[in-house]
């Protein structure tokens, strides 16, 4: 199915707003590949992302998304309409490529786009496992204008001094501990320290599945800088995303 949809040209990049706590305007959004087969149906990337690892084939995905984030950029009223980057998750299988940062580069010269408008998301047990690969791969991409966000914090055994010793401007924690903490007043505990942990190292957070409005409100009072959830929306195909900022972002 990966192949098919590969050469069948059939994978979308969905978008999923992010809310900025600060001013309550979307002022990013997060890329989220679906692939729709012919034969299985709707496939979520909690499954393919993996296979397309194991397979090699997330070189040409990978490559698909991030060419189909600066198309949406440079062809688009996007900015216009509020945000200021787009969130582009990267495997470490792509940061095992040697030549990543010159494909990056020759894709955004093609459209004509700025790299501050795209921030890499790199998930924490990458960077735990692989150390020395990833912080290669971070070197030569912040070369060319790229910022990172450290996703899924607190699943890989969080080590604080990945927060302070890399550069990551955004730290996403890990949707479960929003969830756990309401029920689970250790993980509360453990949930609010991240949160000022993060702001004492000068980094911005990023609670992700928010689902409800007590949450929202739970997380604007603890002092969260970006809200991202269901709450706000789905990850939407690229025309309903501008149609939501219209209505929100205005
Ligand atoms: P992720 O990077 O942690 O992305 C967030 C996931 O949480 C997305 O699932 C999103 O739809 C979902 N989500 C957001 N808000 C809520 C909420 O309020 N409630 C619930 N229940 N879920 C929420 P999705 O799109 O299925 O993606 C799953 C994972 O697949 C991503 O997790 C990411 O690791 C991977 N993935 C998706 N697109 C790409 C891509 O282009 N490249 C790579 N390498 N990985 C990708
Ligand atoms: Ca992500
Ligand atoms: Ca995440």
């Amino acid at each position: 199915a990966l192949q098919r949809g590969i050469s069948r040209k059939s994978f979308r990049v969905y978008y999923q707003p992010i809310y900025d706590a600060r001013t309550g305007r979307f002022r990013s959004a997060e890329a989220l590949v679906r692939l729709h087969d012919e034969k299985l149906g709707s496939i979520s990337p909690e499954e393919f992302i993996r296979v397309a690892e194991q397979t090699g084939l997330i070189h040409s995905i990978g490559e698909m998304v991030f060419e189909e984030v600066c198309r949406f950029l440079s062809e688009s009223d996007v900015l216009e309409r509020g945000i200021r980057f787009i969130e582009v998750n990267l495997s470490t299988v792509q940061c095992m490529d040697d030549h990543l940062a010159e494909t990056f580069r020759a894709i955004l010269d093609r459209y004509h786009v700025d790299p501050h408008r795209i921030n890499l998301e790199i998930t924490e047990s990458a960077v735990i496992f692989n150390e020395s690969v990833m912080v290669n791969s971070i070197r030569k991409l912040q070369q060319e204008g790229f910022s990172f966000s450290l996703d899924d914090f607190g699943t890989g055994n969080a080590s604080y001094s990945y927060i302070a010793k890399y550069p990551f401007r955004l730290i996403k924690i890990d949707k479960s501990f929003l969830w756990e903490s309401e029920k689970d007043p250790v993980r509360n505990v453990i949930f609010l320290n991240m949160l000022s942990l993060i702001r004492g190292l000068e980094r911005r957070s990023v609670a992700e599945g928010v689902e409800t409005e007590k949450q929202k409100q739970m997380l604007i009072q603890r002092g969260t800088d970006y809200l991202q959830g269901y709450y706000f929306s789905k990850p939407l195909p690229e025309d309903q995303f501008l149609e939501y900022l219209a209505l929100s972002n205005s």
